[in-house]
């Protein structure tokens, strides 16, 4: 990569959500760079910054912020043998991060038409994607209910409590509009069944728990994070109807993979 196609940019607050695990970090911003909520960043560091500080390693993340932000944020697992995260772990305040000048992915509400319900089904650090969404005015405008279905671990998986309270809040005049469903595949949360969301899709609940049906016909479905996930439900919800957009005719389902 040439020096021209991405920006030097400092970390300027970070977040330990679980030590060693999960952790937020937020930059500087390019005023340049932009991008629709959805959208990933590519993120770059040097693998050895005393031996050659140009970055060599780059890795896709998902903005948190909304684009009106002065700021980015991201929101990472730590992969323990991994080339990049545990990189990004070890950044400080001040420290600096490599930043590719453009913005890329599909996984945006433009893929869907006007109405209806936007299902964001996420699992881990998958609901990073979702979040410039959330904080999106559009898509509250765009969607009758918005259903954030975030399938983790353990319960201390489930983060940005209180973003995702802020959005209830704000839109709780309509206490329809916004359903927030979090599950945990090895931990019991009281009223939520212990599942992955592929099981629950399979077998109905998840549209019992949402109060809403899984139809095509009104129904937009995102699918973000772990492939195996992303594949389960993306072949449940096709023998549904559901399919991604193609050639200018929008469709009913968009999907992230994160590795
Ligand atoms: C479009 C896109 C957006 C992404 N957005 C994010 C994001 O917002 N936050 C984030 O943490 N990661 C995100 N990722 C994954 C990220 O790019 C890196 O893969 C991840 O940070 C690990 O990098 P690594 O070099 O340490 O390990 P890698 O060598 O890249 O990955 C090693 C293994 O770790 C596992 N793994 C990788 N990423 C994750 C993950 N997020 N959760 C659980 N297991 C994982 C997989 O088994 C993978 O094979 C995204 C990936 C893509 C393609």
């Amino acid at each position: 990569m040439t020096q021209e196609k991405y920006t030097s940019q400092i970390v300027t607050a970070r977040t330990e959500w679980i030590p060693g695990k999960l952790f937020s970090i937020v930059t500087t911003r390019d005023p340049a760079f932009e991008f629709i909520p959805g959208q990933f960043a590519r993120l770059g560091l040097p693998t050895d910054p005393q031996a050659d500080p140009a970055p060599d390693i780059w890795r896709a993340y998902s903005m948190v912020t909304p684009p009106q932000a002065n700021e980015l944020a991201f929101y990472s697992i730590v992969v323990p043998d991994g080339l990049f995260s545990p990189r990004l772990h070890d950044l400080k305040v001040g420290d600096t991060i490599y930043i590719d000048k453009t913005a890329f992915g599909f996984m945006t509400i433009e893929r869907f038409p006007q109405g209806g319900q936007l299902w964001m089904l996420a699992t881990g650090t998958g609901l990073s994607a979702y979040l410039p969404m959330l904080n999106d005015p559009q898509t509250w405008r765009q969607f009758e209910r918005i259903i954030l279905v975030h399938g983790v671990r353990q319960a201390n998986e489930l983060t940005y409590q209180d973003d995702i309270a802020r959005f209830a809040q704000v839109h709780a005049a309509n206490a329809q509009q916004f359903v927030y469903l979090p599950l945990a595949s090895r931990e019991t949360l009281p009223g939520k069944p212990q599942a992955r969301i592929t099981t629950l899709i399979e077998s109905g609940e998840l549209e019992q728990l949402a109060g809403a049906s899984l139809d095509p016909a009104h129904a937009r479905v995102m699918l973000c994070g772990n492939p195996a996930m992303v594949t389960d439900a993306r072949k449940i919800l096709a023998d549904r109807g559901f399919a991604p957009g193609r050639r200018g005719v929008a469709g009913s389902l968009a999907v992230e993979n994160y590795w």
